[in-house]
């Protein structure tokens, strides 16, 4: 029988600061372990934490971003746990345990997504908070050595939750997606899943129907790409409608995701989870966030996703699909608005960029900052087709160059004598010769069988090696 699904995400990711977030140890991946670390940073005894305003601003620019209430008193908390990546034996952070000490600096927001078919939903962002990362621990299986690099510890981390107000695995992902977008928009983070600095836990349950009470959830965690999260939930929804059709319970409980398998199992059940015993963090004062401060964030907010969609579809008269595939990705976004600055139609600009130049991309490794061309020259292709210099055909032919070559497009016309033959005594020649080597099909295109029409203009357009303009061709065709 099916069930409806509720869903929930925590989302963690890096905040994009150069410095760790209590100490001034520099942040640098993929280097020597060990290199940058220090007396707060590793928890040695009287060192004392002092906080990363960049990575506060920053926090306090992605609540803003996603509708939240900024907290101005919001609380540091201690939250104890022992484990080898963790020399401190603790982690500072903002969640409490209890109400009490529940002070995140950010809580009550929301962000959108369009779903399948266009429709809106409004999904509730519970809270974002602060909090620093552990170190990593590196195992070498083969001597059966395991290593600790503590560069990590004391990154500062967000980490965004969700209201459980998603109802499929295909919103959880546009929810993700979402969240990944503002992160990027916002430079808050560079939230790359891949490489581990944006990490995504799914809380999922099922119920009866719609208006039936929420079910029991299970939780799983660190799932780093979106199709892994969308596969989890779906393996999860599947496992807990087999439980409960059998006439079972689901158990609350802690998973992770076997991708090899496509199966979730259980890490641990809510009667083995931790016991962090939290308390506020009495190396730390309350953080106090002046009013004026966050106005001054919110002034320096650049255009934001869904507004950035909206001006493509008011502006350049775009669909909101079109809109939304165009500002799915922040850095394919700037480059179309650079190429729409010296472009004559923006909506034209707009096709080229989501079918020929996306596609492109799909292939391509380093994406959009690799290509070889320059905005202005996909802009002055476009306005060479407008201008009718060039035929829509000899656009492909054109931009398959700038591909390759990353030349200008009046630089590849001219070398490869690509000119659009507008002059309707040449065109003629070409459409008296190809009338005269098909005669029996004009007799029956004169006689009324209007379809041979198409197969006319292309025996002209292949003559002229596709040169000719088709307006012209078809005027002619017309005349004679
Ligand atoms: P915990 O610390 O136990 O993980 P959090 O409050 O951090 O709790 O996160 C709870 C997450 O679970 C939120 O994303 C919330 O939306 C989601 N959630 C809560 N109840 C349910 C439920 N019944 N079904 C699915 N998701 C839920
Ligand atoms: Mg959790
Ligand atoms: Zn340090």
């Amino acid at each position: 029988m099916p069930y409806s699904p509720v869903i929930g995400l925590e989302v963690h990711c890096q905040l994009a600061t150069k410095t760790k977030l209590f100490c001034g140890c520099e942040i640098e991946v993929n280097t020597e372990p060990n290199k940058h670390v220090c007396p707060v940073c590793l928890g040695l005894p009287g060192a004392l934490p002092s906080p990363n305003k960049k990575a506060i601003d920053l926090a306090v620019k992605l609540g803003l971003a996603l509708n939240c209430e900024i907290d101005s008193h919001a609380l540091w908390t201690r939250k104890n746990y022992f484990y080898p990546d963790l020399p401190k034996g603790y982690q500072i952070t903002q969640t409490g345990g209890i109400p009490l000490y529940d002070h995140p600096v950010c809580k009550n927001g929301y962000i959108e997504i369009i779903s399948e078919g266009g429709e809106k939903k409004r999904i509730g962002i519970t809270r974002i908070h602060i909090e620093e990362d552990a170190g990593k621990l590196v195992h070498d299986f083969s001597p059966n050595n395991s290593h600790f690099d503590a560069n990590r510890c004391g990154t500062p981390l967000c980490e965004i939750v969700t209201e459980p107000d998603i109802r499929s695995p295909e919103d959880a992902v546009l929810v993700l997606e979402k969240i990944k977008q503002v992160l990027e928009y916002t430079g808050v983070s560079n939230a790359n899943l891949e490489n581990g600095n944006m990490r995504c836990d799914g809380n999922i349950s099922i119920r009866k129907s719609e208006d039936a009470p929420f079910g029991t959830r299970a939780e799983i965690k660190n799932l780093n790409s979106f199709s892994n999260l969308q596969k989890a939930l779906e393996a999860e929804i599947e496992l807990q409608s087999e439980t409960l059709d059998k006439g079972g319970k689901v158990e609350q409980c802690t998973k992770r995701f076997d991708t090899s398998r496509c199966k979730t199992t259980v890490i641990r059940s809510k009667e083995d989870s931790h016991d962090y015993k939290y308390f506020p963090e009495p190396d730390m004062l309350r953080l106090f966030i002046e009013q004026s401060h966050v106005e001054s964030i919110r002034q320096g907010m650049p255009e934001l996703p869904d507004s950035r969609r909206n001006r493509y579809m008011q502006s350049f008269g775009l669909s909101q699909y079109d809109a939304q595939v165009l500002t799915a990705d922040k850095d394919v976004s700037d480059w179309f608005d650079l190429a729409t600055k010296t472009c004559k139609n923006s909506k034209i600009l707009a096709n080229w960029v989501t079918s020929e130049l996306m596609r492109e991309l799909k292939e391509m490794e380093g994406g959009i900052s690799s290509l070889k061309f320059k905005p202005e020259d996909l802009a002055q292709m476009v306005n060479l087709i407008e201008n009718s210099t060039i035929s829509g055909k000899i656009g492909k032919t054109v931009f398959a160059e700038m591909l390759s070559t990353g030349k200008n497009p009046d630089t590849i016309i001219k070398e490869k004598g690509l000119v659009q033959i507008t002059d309707t005594s040449a065109i003629e020649a070409i459409v008296r010769k190809v009338i005269e080597a098909n005669q029996s099909q004009w007799q029956e295109f004169k006689g009324g069988k209007a379809q041979l029409r198409g197969f006319f203009v292309g025996q002209i357009m292949k003559n002229s090696g596709g040169k000719a303009n088709p307006g012209v061709v078809n005027k002619l065709l017309e005349e004679i």
